[in-house]
């Protein structure tokens, strides 16, 4: 199912944008490395693409990096976000840890500790299959392949609806991506894996049986949701 992590780099500095480029591929974790200058680049290369880390410099020319950070979780990003900071002073840190970064790397760093940083983060956002998220009434647990709705404290109790693994993959990655439209394309190979030969009928199935599970009217949906080239889920 895995196709490879993502990552983003939002970095001014042509030299050290390269050189980390060039040292993180070559840790082999990564299928896909993207580049951005800017925040607003940063912003563009977010678009419908969901990066499994990102790394971002602190002092940007057209923004700063915290209003970067900001912005970027506003938008739904839930990817670890590790600042790359100027200066060592700990009001940057502290308001880049306020802004939603998961971490900070102080420059000049030695790029072994940035690396270990990565890896850590990466270990770490794996691990949070183990989380429970909020979806509509339910709690999602993609690591249980489970939504659980009640508290177990009304007369109703709790019910456990078991999800196969294609719709928690289906799932976890319309929650990942955020309140945003993910194309059918998109999703087939995020889910199904980019050279498998699966047609959008396939997908159009799966996401029927989960409207099934999860919708009160599933010929009306209110959670998983048709939109114009593909799908979205209403959190
Ligand atoms: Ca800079």
């Amino acid at each position: 199912m895995s196709t490879g992590r993502t990552l983003l780099i939002v970095e001014d500095d042509d030299l050290l944008r390269q050189a980390l480029k060039e040292q993180l591929a070559a840790l082999g974790d990564f299928a896909v490395i993207d580049e951005a200058a800017d925040g607003a680049a940063a912003f563009v290369a977010v678009k419908g693409k969901v990066f499994d880390l990102i790394l971002l410099d602190i002092g940007l020319p057209d923004m700063d990096g915290r209003d970067v950070c900001a912005k970027l979780r506003e938008s739904g990003v839930r990817s670890p976000i590790i600042m790359l900071t100027a200066a060592d002073s700990e009001d940057d840190t502290i308001t880049g840890l306020d802004a939603g970064a998961n971490d900070y790397v102080t420059k000049p760093f030695r790029m072994a500790v940035l690396l270990a940083r990565v890896r850590a983060h990466l270990r770490q956002h794996n691990q949070s299959d183990d989380a429970i998220f909020t979806v509509g009434p339910y709690k999602f647990q993609p690591a249980a392949k489970m939504l659980v709705i009640g508290d177990g404290q009304n007369s109703g109790g709790q019910k456990k609806i078991r999800l196969t693994e294609k719709e928690t993959a289906i799932l976890k990655y319309l929650y990942r991506v955020g309140n945003k439209t993910v194309s059918r394309e998109t999703l087939l190979g995020e889910v199904w894996g980019y050279n498998a030969a699966v047609t959008t009928h396939t997908l159009e199935t799966h996401i029927y049986r989960l409207r099934q599970k999860i919708e009160a009217e599933p010929s009306a949906a209110r959670l998983l949701l048709t939109e114009p080239g593909g799908y979205r889920l209403n959190p």
